[in-house]
């Protein structure tokens, strides 16, 4: 048995991939060996950015050179499946960014080859690794709350987020496959397997191709109740941006998270106050320091389940409730209908 750390590989040098890279550059138990992107400028310089020695600009030609024990996809989803399908014949444990695809056909065939490989196929989802969220898990396992009955899992903003992802204005299917993805996890994480959905979306900025905001209804079984809701074009002073707020009642307390970290329990006989933001990392600035601590949170748990000590949080299989949950909210806005689950 050795103590060496994982050998891992990151596709897709872009804009997000650098908190995955910083994130990486933290954790002992893992290491980037090499990276490739299409654009050759772009891996060139993340890898000398990172001090990672191989470069490539085809993901073929780097799993010709390179034996790796892990793979990590940090791609807009439309490569996702020709490069997991790829990655899945040379790596173990297979890591890939939401949206995982754009149809269930192509995520159902990645579950069936990762499933074929017997190796790990993990959904980058990084929300129910924000500190604030984990904390609230913790709270609820603890049964603070008793049993659930309401949720409400809120993402509004006005930050202009174009200037870091353009490709999000050109996007015919925006925010719910963006932001909703998100949101529909954190309500199976926390509420359980939906029964059925209702939605309605908004294009509030003409300058973006989508709708620019949602609401979604989820009913739960057993009853319980979420709300979804996004929005990219809302005036909040302070700007949450990129912060959830959230609400979940029990029978015995209801828990909300504000924009700053606060948890507040209200129970019967008066209320707690927790504090759950997270450190600032080293390479990290405020407000993004939520999501750069997820990511470690969540690669950290990655390095878990490469060691054999986690099951993937969430896996690729999981993720596919996930992904129709995106598809059927579409499918309500368009038709006006509540779309039910068997
Ligand atoms: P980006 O466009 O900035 O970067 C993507 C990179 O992938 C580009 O450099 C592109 O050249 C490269 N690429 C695409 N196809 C490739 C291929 N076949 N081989 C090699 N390189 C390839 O995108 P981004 O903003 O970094 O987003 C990447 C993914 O991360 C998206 O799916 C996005 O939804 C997701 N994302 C997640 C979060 C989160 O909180 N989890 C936040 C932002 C973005």
């Amino acid at each position: 048995m050795t103590n060496a750390p994982f050998r891992g590989a990151l596709i897709g040098c872009g804009f997000f991939s650098q908190f995955h890279l910083h994130a990486w550059s933290g954790l002992e138990g893992a290491e980037i060996v090499a990276v490739c992107d299409r654009d050759e400028g772009r891996a060139r310089e993340t890898a000398k950015r990172f001090n990672i020695a191989s470069v490539y600009t085809d993901a073929e030609a780097m799993f010709a050179h390179e034996t790796l024990d892990f793979v990590d996809i940090a791609t807009t989803a439309p490569s996702h499946r020709p490069l997991v399908e790829l990655a899945l014949r040379h790596a173990g444990t297979v890591v890939c960014q939401k949206p995982f695809a754009e149809t269930i056909e192509d995520a159902e065939a990645m579950v069936v080859a990762a499933n074929a490989a017997e190796a790990d196929l993990i959904i980058h989802e990084n929300f129910r690794w924000q500190k604030p969220f984990v904390t609230m898990k913790e709270l609820i396992e603890q049964n603070r709350l008793g049993a659930l009955q309401f949720a409400r899992f809120s993402f509004r903003h006005g930050f202009d987020n174009y200037v870091n992802q353009p490709y999000l204005a050109e996007l015919e299917r925006f925010t719910i496959m963006d932001v909703g993805l998100h949101l529909f996890d954190l309500a199976r994480h926390f509420m359980g397997e939906v029964s059925n959905i209702s939605c309605s979306t908004q294009r509030l900025n003409p300058k973006v191709r989508g709708e620019d905001a949602f609401t979604a209804l989820l009913v739960h079984s057993g009853g319980l109740t979420t709300i979804c809701d996004c929005s990219f074009r809302s005036v909040i002073d302070p700007d949450p941006f990129p912060r959830t707020v959230a609400w979940i009642e029990g029978e015995d307390a209801s828990l909300g998270l504000e924009a700053d970290g606060r948890l507040t329990l209200h129970g019967k006989n008066g209320r707690e106050i927790f504090h759950a933001a997270p450190d600032i990392p080293s390479w990290g600035e405020a407000p993004w320091h939520f999501v750069q601590d997820s990511v470690i949170r969540f690669q950290s748990h990655v390095t878990d389940v490469l060691s054999g000590r986690a099951k993937p949080q969430p896996s690729g299989a999981h993720n596919l409730k996930t992904l129709e949950l995106a598809f059927s909210a579409y499918e309500a806005a368009a038709s006006g209908k509540t779309i039910t689950f068997s």
